[in-house]
Parts: C-alpha cells; sequence; structure tokens
C-alpha cells in the first residue's frame, strides 16, 4: 500500500478522508485555496500545500497545480472526494502518468459514464432497464418536440453533461417545450460547455433509490445495498436514507444485480453509485425501476450505507486502489438497523433556500450520542465563503428502526446550536417530524408539496420574545458591570432604575415593541405586556447559555451577540433580532425600497431592466449567480429606474445597489 495520500478536495469530505486515512497509517496531505489558509482540513491534514486563488478555477480545479503539490509532497496517491476534479478521466489519466495511484475508477470507465445519453445507451445494452426516452445525436427541436409526443407528457429534458440539477426542465405542456428546450439548452451550454440534452418520460410518484457498488480490480463485484435519496429541492438532495423505506426484497436484489451488471458492463473499479429512478404510485416494485445515471467516486450520502453495514467504504477504496481483493462477497455484507442522514447548508428554506455566507459565530452539538456521526467541514467561527458549496456538513443516526433513527436524529438536531448564516436546520427538524415522512409516504415533490409546513414561521413566539427580553437585560446587565459573577444561577434585573421600559426588537424586518416592567416585591420577576408572559430565574453564563421560566416552564437557550443585536437559539431554531437604540432614528425605515440591493456577494449574469423604465412589483430586475446557484432579484414595489449600476460579468458585494428607483410619487 502507498503510504501518503493527497485528497485533492476540501471541506467535510476532506476531514472525512484524512480521518480514514490516518487511522491507517497514512501521512495526510491537504491541498488549499487562498479562502481556505485556515480551514478545517488542512488543520487536520498532517501537511497541507496551496494550489491557489479561492476560486475553485483557479485552485480546487486546477490538475496541474494538485499534481504539483503532489510530487513535491511525495504523495503516493490521490483521492479526489465528490465534485470537483473527482469525475474528471483526464486528471485521473494525469495521475497514472505521473505514478500516483488515483483513488478511483480507470478513465475510461468516467469516461463511459460521463455523459447521460451514452451511459443510457450502453445500459440499454447490458440489459439494464433505462428511463424511456429519446437519447440519441439529433439535437433539432422540431424532433425533439416529436420524440417528446412519442414518449408522452409529462417529460424531463436533460442535459447530456449534466449534474446537480442543472439543465433539467420538467415539460407537462407540449406548448412549452420548444420554450424549456431553449433554456434548458442555454443553462447547460453556460454551465458545462455542452448544450445537448437528452429527453425522457417523467416518471410519476418518483422515488430517488440508488445502489452502492464496489468492484475491485480482479473482476469482483458487489452491491451494499440502496439509498433512498428522495428528499430533493431543486433536484438536489437533503435528507436521504438506508434502506429505502418500503423495499421489498426481491426488489432489492433485482436493483442490486443490475447495478452491479452496470459496474461490470464497464470495467468499474472502486465506489460508485447507480442512480435510479423508482415509480411509487403503487408501491415499489422490481420492475418499477430504471436507471437515471452513475456516478464515479464516493457519494456524499455514503454515511448511511456505513451505518447499516458497518464498513468503512474509505477504507475500501484505499485497499482496492492499493490493489486488494474485496474484504467481503455479496452474501457476507451486512444489512443492520436503518441510518438516516441531513444535509446541513448555510441557506434560507425562506427564501427558497438561497445560500448565506458569513462566520458561523455558533456550531456546537450534544456530546456523546452513541448513534450519531457528525461528519463536519467547519468549526465555530469558520466562515461559509461565497466561493464553494454552502453544505456545513451532515449529520447521521443509526437505529434499530427508522422510527427510531428518525427520533434520535431530530432530537440531535434540535439539541444543536447555529448561528451566523441562515441554515436549514430548522427545516430539518421540521421534515423530520412531519407524520408523512415518518410513515414514508415520500416521493421527490415532498418538500415542494409540504413546504408550507416544513419552514418554520419567521414570527417568534411570545415565549421566544420573552426569552429575548430576559436575554437582552442580561446582556446589558453584564456589559455594564452590574453582573460581576457571570456563573451565578440567579441575580436581580437591572432596569436602569426604572420601573418599566420598552425594549424595541426587529425580527425578519418585523418590529417588535416590548413592554418590560419588574415586579415590586420579587426582584427575579418581569412581566412582559402588562402580564401576557412572566419571566423569572433568569441566567446566563459566560458562554451564552440562557435559562430562564417563562409562564412556569424552564426554557434554556443559547445567546450569540451580534453586530446588531443577537440571536437567539431556541430547540434547534435561530431567531435574529435587531436592538433597536432609541437613539437611532432612522433604523426601521432600513427595508426602503428605494433601492435593490444584493442580498450576498456574487456575479452579475442577467441585467433585465434599464434607466427610466417602470417596473411593477414582483418584476425581474437582475439574475445574480453566487455559490453555484442563480437567483433572480424582483422588485419590491412598483416604481421607475433611477439607474442600473452594474453590467453582466461584475462581481458585487453583499449591500451594492445594483438599481436605483426614483423617489415614489406621492
Ligand atoms: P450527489 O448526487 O451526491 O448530491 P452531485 O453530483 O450533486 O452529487 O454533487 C456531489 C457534491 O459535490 C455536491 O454536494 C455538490 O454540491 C458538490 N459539487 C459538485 N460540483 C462541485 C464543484 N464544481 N465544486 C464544489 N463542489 C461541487
Ligand atoms: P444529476 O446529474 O443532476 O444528479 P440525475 O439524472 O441524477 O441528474 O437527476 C437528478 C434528479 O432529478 C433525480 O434524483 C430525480 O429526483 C429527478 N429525475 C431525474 N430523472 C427523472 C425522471 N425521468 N422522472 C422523474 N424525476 C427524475
Ligand atoms: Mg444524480
Amino acid at each position: 500500500m502507498f503510504k501518503s495520500l493527497l485528497i485533492a478536495n476540501r471541506g467535510e469530505i476532506a476531514v472525512r478522508v484524512i480521518r480514514t486515512a490516518r487511522r491507517m497509517g497514512l501521512k495526510t496531505i491537504a491541498v488549499y485555496s487562498d479562502a481556505d489558509a485556515n480551514a478545517f482540513h488542512v488543520a487536520e491534514a498532517d501537511e497541507a500545500w496551496r494550489i491557489g486563488p479561492a476560486p475553485a478555477a483557479d485552485s480546487y480545479l486546477r490538475m496541474d497545480a494538485i499534481l504539483d503539490a503532489a510530487q513535491r509532497s511525495g504523495a503516493g496517491a490521490i483521492h479526489p472526494g465528490y465534485g470537483f476534479l473527482s469525475e474528471n478521466a483526464a486528471f485521473a489519466e494525469a495521475c497514472e502518468k505521473a505514478g500516483i495511484v488515483f483513488v478511483g475508477p480507470p478513465p475510461r470507465a468516467i469516461r463511459a459514464m460521463g455523459l447521460k445519453d451514452a451511459a443510457k445507451a450502453l445500459m440499454e445494452k447490458a440489459k439494464v432497464p433505462v428511463v424511456p426516452g429519446y437519447h440519441g445525436d439529433n439535437q433539432d427541436a422540431g424532433f425533439l418536440a416529436q420524440q417528446a409526443e412519442k414518449i408522452g407528457y409529462p417529460v424531463l429534458i436533460k442535459a447530456v453533461a449534466g449534474g446537480g440539477g442543472k439543465g433539467m426542465r420538467r415539460v407537462d405542456d407540449p406548448a412549452q417545450f420548444g420554450k424549456e428546450l431553449a433554456s434548458a439548452m442555454r443553462e447547460a451550454g453556460a454551465a458545462f460547455g455542452d448544450e445537448r440534452v437528452l429527453v425522457e418520460k417523467y416518471v410519476a410518484r418518483p422515488r430517488h433509490i440508488e445502489i452502492q457498488v464496489f468492484a475491485d480490480s480482479h473482476g469482483n463485484a458487489v452491491s451494499l445495498h440502496e439509498r433512498d435519496c428522495s428528499l430533493q429541492r431543486r433536484h438536489q438532495k437533503v435528507i436521504e436514507e438506508a434502506p429505502a423505506p418500503g423495499m421489498p426484497p426481491e426488489m432489492r436484489k433485482a436493483m442490486g444485480d443490475a447495478a452491479v451488471a452496470a459496474a461490470k458492463a464497464i470495467g468499474y473499479r472502486g465506489a460508485g453509485t447507480v442512480e435510479f429512478i423508482a415509480d411509487a404510485s403503487h408501491g415499489l416494485k422490481p420492475d418499477g425501476f430504471w436507471f437515471m445515471e452513475m456516478n464515479t467516486r464516493l457519494q456524499v450520502e455514503h454515511p448511511v450505507t456505513e451505518a447499516i453495514t458497518g464498513l468503512d467504504l474509505v477504507e475500501w477504496q484505499l485497499r482496492v486502489a492499493a490493489g486488494e481483493h474485496l474484504p467481503l462477497a455479496q452474501k457476507d455484507i451486512p444489512l443492520v438497523g436503518h441510518a438516516v442522514e441531513v444535509r446541513l447548508y448555510a441557506e434560507d428554506p425562506a427564501k427558497k433556500f438561497f445560500p448565506s455566507t458569513g462566520r458561523l459565530a455558533r456550531l456546537r452539538a450534544p456530546e456523546n450520542m452513541p448513534h450519531v456521526r457528525m461528519d463536519m467541514g467547519v468549526r465555530e467561527g469558520d466562515e461559509v465563503t461565497m466561493f464553494y458549496d454552502p453544505m456545513i456538513g451532515k449529520i447521521i443516526a443509526h437505529g434499530e428502526t427508522r422510527r427510531i433513527a428518525l427520533r434520535t436524529l431530530r432530537g440531535f438536531l434540535a439539541r444543536m446550536e447555529v448561528a451566523g448564516p441562515k441554515t436549514n436546520l430548522g427545516f430539518l427538524i421540521e421534515t423530520l417530524g412531519h407524520d408523512a415522512f415518518i410513515e414514508g409516504d415520500i416521493d421527490t415533490g415532498f418538500i415542494d408539496r409540504h413546504l408550507e409546513a416544513l419552514v418554520p414561521p419567521a414570527e417568534p413566539s411570545p415565549r421566544i420574545l420573552a426569552l429575548a427580553a430576559a436575554a437582552h437585560l442580561k446582556a446589558r446587565a453584564r456589559a455594564a458591570g452590574a453582573d460581576p459573577s457571570p456563573w451565578s444561577a440567579t441575580d436581580q434585573w437591572v432596569l436602569g432604575g426604572r420601573r418599566a421600559e420598552t425594549v424595541d426588537f426587529i425580527v425578519g424586518g418585523v418590529p417588535h415593541l416590548m413592554k418590560i416592567e419588574p415586579d415590586a416585591a420579587d426582584p427575579t420577576l418581569i412581566r412582559i405586556d402588562d402580564g401576557a408572559s412572566v419571566v423569572t430565574n433568569a441566567s446566563m453564563t459566560a458562554d451564552g447559555t440562557l435559562s430562564a421560566t417563562v409562564d412556569g416552564a424552564r426554557l434554556a437557550a443559547a445567546f450569540v451577540p451580534s453586530s446588531g443585536g443577537f440571536t437567539l437559539i431556541h430547540e434547534g431554531i435561530a431567531t435574529e433580532f435587531t436592538v433597536v437604540n432609541p437613539l437611532d432614528v432612522d433604523v426601521a425605515s432600513d427595508a426602503d425600497t428605494g433601492a435593490l440591493k444584493s442580498p450576498m456577494p456574487g456575479k452579475i449574469v442577467q441585467v433585465l431592466t434599464e434607466a427610466g423604465a417602470t417596473v411593477k412589483r414582483g418584476a425581474a430586475l437582475v439574475v445574480m449567480e453566487a455559490m453555484k446557484m442563480e437567483q433572480t432579484l424582483l422588485a419590491a414595489a412598483d416604481g421607475k429606474v433611477a439607474a442600473v449600476n452594474v453590467s453582466v460579468g461584475d462581481q458585487v458585494e453583499a449591500g451594492a445597489v445594483l438599481v436605483a428607483f426614483e423617489e415614489a410619487e406621492k
């Protein structure tokens, strides 16, 4: 076996690969861009090499820089992780040429599965069921429309070079086909430099079920069972589990056999995932699944497979790459209990899951939970930047049954404390507790269908407001030096000598004016809004653990100060409070509609308005791209455009004024 391993990736997957490599006695070598000089994966590795500036194209996607680091560090092998260069056949080839082991399949196997049309054709030949549709060379719009008719609506247009759900359009109405085709082709051209598409049947009640396969270089291949990844937004996975709810053993066998046949057909080696789409309208059936694509790498959601098999897939990858035989035969692969994974993202579920950036002012989790695993890419204090994927990490729970695993995971998440960027933590907690999800009544439309129930309300409850009032007073007392012992369990309220006062919070742009009144007799009691809530015995530790009794219930929350106020985290839900200083007159009018500002740093990809234009509220003004996602920015009110300050290709900062409006006519 090689003695050292370079990990050509970042974030959680780099950290995860390092963990196993270290356990196996290998020296670990990280690479990093300028944005990652102090990143978690760099700190975890034995040695780290700079490969370039922050943008991925100048660092993590640069083969020459990575190979140079490998050569200078004397790395025996390179693990590509997922994303970046992991499915790049030329990179695998370049490693081989440089005499460095590429931990992945042979270049020709990567190529065989690289394009969805060729892969489907190849699978048809290997007798693997594929989604019915057209995947030939003819790209004429009229011809493709005819094919769509023949397949029968609804159909799905897919970029042949696609990935990450890009260049994909579902079409229900034949009249929309031409328009959707043009837009899919445009997006595919921009994202992959290849406009070609295929058209296939849109499967009814689709469930995404994939098979983990493994092959060695001695002709052996096995399946490590299935994962269900049906919980998706924008065709991207958020929650994954193994085994698939309601999976009949004969279907598991049929899918496993098909996936192994697929791997053998292309002379596969290492870890791979064969993705299938299943029709769940009448339950799962052995003849109701079709090949979608094969990902020739380790998958984000591999930990659920590790949990139910008790195996370390990265260890298998390294051993197979070193020429060893597969450690187990098919009949010996365990399947124990049930595992569920959630992807914790820096994103805002209330804003269509738009990515969020910033410093993680708080990132804590319960300790000593034996059935929960965390694969984190960042630590408290680290930054989620606009340059890479906004995934903070993954949390995985294993249990005897699905219900136990779901409950364990939900309980764990509810006790996590995350503040800084907006995250989907509250959304994940709601989803894991949703009745239909617990029943296993899932398909890829689940999130869209139940969105309203899954996104936590923006409006804070009276309880949270009461806790916020207590936190505010405690923090102020401490700042004034009136609370010399931060560890004291209970102490008196300090209300600046006044009998009652009003505190002015803004939450999600909405003002909350609260009247706070101390009790004359009981110094540990305050009344809020004339007794609407009563808070007693509040205390706050130096690191921001707040406890207080609100209307009889003893509650705990985390208090994290921020520039204009603080964040309060209660049962996993983070609520941001802006504290209005009575001396600042203008803070509340921050939600002015006089300008369209950039919500985050990013690149302008389209400008849809011009100076002098009259726009209606809701009109699309600018399209920007940030963190691999496009976002259309809309007019907040009717108005007349005074100036457009950006053009296509501009890089903008958060808060930059993109479009200015004329004063509204009264
Ligand atoms: P999966 O089916 O496992 O979600 P995807 O193909 O969507 O796989 O991508 C795998 C992971 O790699 C995702 O988390 C994605 O965000 C990340 N990824 C994909 N492409 C890139 C890239 N160019 N740079 C950074 N991360 C990427
Ligand atoms: P990507 O390369 O972007 O991962 P996939 O072909 O794997 O593309 O498809 C991504 C997702 O789109 C799937 O997980 C599934 O939810 C949905 N999807 C793909 N093909 C179909 C189909 N024929 N019918 C219904 N949904 C589909
Ligand atoms: Mg896919």
